[in-house]
């Protein structure tokens, strides 16, 4: 008889895959991990979020391949938790589960005309140009000259800087194939980057606005005064501000100092904006916005206030990028507000607004804490969580099995008919992606449509 722990994963991005190595490291307990996710393809936003051309940051996959070897780990792609498999089903099959789902929606800005075509979230241009099933049927218009960027972290950087290099740059990298054709005959010539802070409370970080001195293609400035600091933000970075903050403001001061040398493109910060409304006939032709100033609030913090000076700008496209959000799952407790499923260290707690806990149900990742920090902020996160299981079974005197009551889930899923995709059969995926990729010299030719993915592995199988 198997007396191993069974868990199920859900979501295979860089939480689900910490919490799934976090198991194994436990030499006491003989644990095996189930991964389950929708797509074809694993590893989350590292295949679908990090930026083409910041291929060092998708080797962390190495990482999760070594993990995936581990012969008590099995991964189900293809398999849609709300859909093929249900909070229910897993709770018949698996002595615990682990939501790490991400956030896959995004914040609005809640101002009018937001809706209007050439309006578009950060998510779905970089869910486009990175090959993500969901997005690749959806169009920018880039034939127009003024692109707004809301939104000052490191996704708007992402954006800005995937419209603002030269054809030559992206080819270099695992753009898809049609976004790079896009971006070929792009028309835009200035990337304008809205914060409706100053710059020393930008979210981005410094190797990342770093890359913004070194573009072949477009020159980069700070719009209007806005390095020079009011008397608060200049305390601040003088008595307590982050050594990236530090960093953020030198690098800003450096293309500020910069000279403009008549490049294609032009990139442009402004800091202390907020966008009013989009306006145009049947697509977007205007950004209105107000210039703000900051206020201390009672908590220390700078925070922007509306003046009575008010701007606009031609836009021809705009992308809020204002942070992620998280979308509720069915059977499982959500907060709306920050987008998060309520928990205590990562356990699941058993309604959006008490304090009682569900024993056999955990979260891991932005859907736990929100769309915040780096890939690597994912690992602590999922420990916490995998101890908190261990703990809380321990506690509670759980055995092995002892709430599952269904043979192995690959019964079920052959009832139903579903076509799960397993890591060899990715491996297939993955081979055939680099090996096309190499031969024009990139390192993967994406495929995007799952109806193709899933011919390809059946071929190679
Ligand atoms: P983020 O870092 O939270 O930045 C969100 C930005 O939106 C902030 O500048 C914020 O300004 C602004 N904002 C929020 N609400 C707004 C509103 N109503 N109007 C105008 N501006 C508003 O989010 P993100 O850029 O989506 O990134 C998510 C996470 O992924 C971050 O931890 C990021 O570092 C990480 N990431 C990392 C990389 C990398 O390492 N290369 C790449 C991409 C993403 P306020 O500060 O004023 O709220």
């Amino acid at each position: 008889m198997d007396t191993s722990w069974k868990i199920a994963v859900i979501g295979s991005g860089p939480a689900g895959f910490y919490a799934a190595g976090e198991f194994f490291r436990q030499k006491s307990w003989d644990i095996k991990v189930d991964m389950f996710d929708r797509l074809p393809t694993p590893f989350g936003l590292v295949r679908g979020g990090v930026a083409p051309d910041h291929q060092k940051i998708k080797s962390v996959t190495k990482i999760y391949n070594r993990i995936a070897e581990n012969p008590n780990f099995r991964f189900f792609g293809n398999v849609e938790f709300g859909s093929d498999l249900h909070q229910p089903d897993l709770l018949k099959h698996y002595d615990a589960v682990i939501y790490s789902v991400g956030s896959s929606s995004d914040r609005a800005l809640g101002i009018p005309g937001e809706d209007l075509n050439g309006s578009h979230s950060a998510t779905e241009f970089v869910g486009w140009y990175n090959g993500h099933p969901d997005f690749r049927d959806h169009k920018f218009d880039l034939s127009v000259k003024n692109a707004f960027v809301i939104g000052m972290g490191n996704v708007a950087l992402d954006v800005a800087r995937i419209l603002a290099k030269t054809p030559e740059e992206l080819a270099a990298t695992d753009i898809t194939d049609y976004a790079l054709e896009a971006l070929r005959k792009s028309q835009i010539e200035n990337i304008w980057l809205v914060g409706r802070r100053g710059p020393l409370q930008a979210a981005f970080t410094p190797s990342e606005l770093r890359e913004f001195l070194e573009l072949p293609g477009a020159d980069v400035m700070v719009e209007g005064n806005s390095l020079e600091l009011d008397s608060e933000s200049r305390e601040i970075l003088e008595t307590k501000a982050s050594k990236d903050t530090k960093k953020n403001i030198e690098i800003l001061e450096q293309i500020s100092a910069s000279k403009l040398s008549g490049k294609k493109k032009r990139v442009h910060f402004l800091f202390l904006a907020s966008p009013l409304e989009i306006s145009g006939e049947a697509k977007v032709e205007k950004l209105s916005m107000v210039r703000n100033q900051l206020v201390k609030q009672a908590d220390g913090s700078l925070r922007p206030q509306a003046t009575e000076n008010k701007i606009e700008e031609d836009a021809g496209l705009i992308f809020r990028s204002i942070g992620y959000l998280g979308k509720p799952l069915a059977d499982l407790p959500f907060d709306q507000k920050s987008g998060t499923i309520p928990n205590e260290c990562g356990q699941v707690k058993d309604t959006e607004s008490g304090n009682s806990l569900r024993h056999c149900e955990y979260v891991a990742g932005w859907i736990k804490r929100g769309p915040s920090g780096v890939i690597g902020t994912n690992k602590q996160d999922a420990v916490e969580t995998v101890h908190r299981l261990l703990e809380t079974f321990l506690a509670e005197k759980i055995e092995p099995g002892q709430n599952v009551d269904l043979p192995d889930i690959v019964t079920l899923l052959e009832s139903r008919k579903v076509e799960y995709v397993s890591f060899a059969d990715w491996k297939l995926l993955d081979a055939y992606e680099t090996e096309a990729g190499q031969a024009q010299g990139r390192p993967r030719l994406k495929l995007t449509s799952i109806t193709e993915m899933l011919e390809i592995i059946r071929q190679k199988r």
